[in-house]
């Protein structure tokens, strides 16, 4: 089958054999030399995929249908730090979308904060965990079910985008429900990134290999972007300033392409050492005794709130 890219439709590529780092598999990589954007060479349809993340992704990545104490901690952990960096933004009552909202944490967290939070999951027993602990506002929806305009203040996608075989759909999506003026808040791996293992980066399940450059690439005519991360992952904020239709991309900016030849050149073992890597490892071991310690025969709940006193978050007028 020949390449065409899932962003900017251009069937010029390079392309590279990796190892999926869960499954030991084989797979093929390309990267679009019009726009710069790494992705899957073959990508699966939408359906088999919708079908994959019900049911089998969590069993087959993660190995459990629901999250363990250790991954509430854990996702809570996760969860806290995102949204102190979005806190200011956060008002009573803001309505909030996660997509992607996995066991619930962050959505609970967020509307522990004063959010209006609503989240959606294709996972069916992470959903399902996360109302019946947390009693919050989920349902198993597809992006693409996400009806009317202009409702959110913040949408959020935490290591969601690189899972979907159409991008720039997604980001159009988010744009029709976004209010003007509100953020696009997107986490993804970062294929920049010096110090995460070459071998902990390729999965199948990962379509899209983000850089710093080919990520704004897909943004930047629809949304102002205010705020770029670029360490371990790419954290970033947009804006959906005051454009009346969804545009396509036009120009690429073609450091994004040499940016992204020059990543999958020099991924490596040898980089990843001299980048700290092997310290990586050491750095684990308090914070594993720090999860087990924190999240050790207690209640979901209670692990979360502990986030939120330690870090003096909740907005109490809610409880
Ligand atoms: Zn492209």
């Amino acid at each position: 089958m020949g390449f065409h890219c899932i962003a900017c439709n251009s069937d010029k590529s390079i392309n590279h054999t990796m190892q999926d780092a869960k499954v030991g598999d084989l797979i093929s990589i390309a990267c679009c030399q019009n726009c710069g954007l790494v992705q899957l060479k073959d990508v699966p349809n939408e359906m088999d995929l919708f079908e994959f993340y019900k049911s089998k992704y969590r069993v087959e990545y993660r190995k459990q249908d629901r999250p363990s104490p250790k991954h509430v901690y854990r996702a809570g952990a996760q969860a806290i730090s995102r949204l102190k960096k979005i806190a200011p933004f956060i008002k009573e009552n803001t309505k909030l979308l996660d997509i992607g909202s996995g066991g619930g944490e962050f959505t609970y967290l967020a509307s522990r904060m004063g959010a209006d939070a609503f989240g959606i999951d294709p996972s069916s027993g992470y959903l399902e965990f996360g109302k019946n602990h947390y009693s919050i506002n989920v349902e198993p929806k597809q992006i693409s079910q996400l009806e009317g305009t202009q409702l959110y203040q913040i949408v959020t996608m935490f290591h969601v985008l690189e899972h979907l075989p159409n991008p720039l759909k997604v980001i159009r999506k988010v744009h029709q429900i976004l209010k003007v003026g509100g953020l696009f808040v997107i986490e993804v791996p970062n294929l920049e990134s010096k110090a995460t293992s070459p071998f902990n980066h390729f999965f199948k399940a990962h379509i899209c290999y983000f850089t710093s450059l080919s990520l704004i690439g897909l943004l930047k005519d629809n949304f102002s972007v205010e705020y770029v991360e670029n360490e371990d992952v790419i954290f970033l904020v947009c804006e959906k300033t005051n454009v009346k239709k969804f545009k396509k991309p036009s120009q690429y900016n073609p450091s994004a392409v040499s940016l992204a030849n020059s990543r999958l050149k020099y991924k490596n073992l040898k980089e990843y050492i001299l980048n700290g890597g092997l310290f990586k490892i050491f750095k684990k071991i308090p914070g594993t005794i720090k999860e087990r310690y924190f999240s050790y025969g207690k209640e979901p709940k209670m692990i979360l709130e502990s986030f939120l006193r330690r870090e003096d978050l909740a907005n109490d007028n809610q409880a």
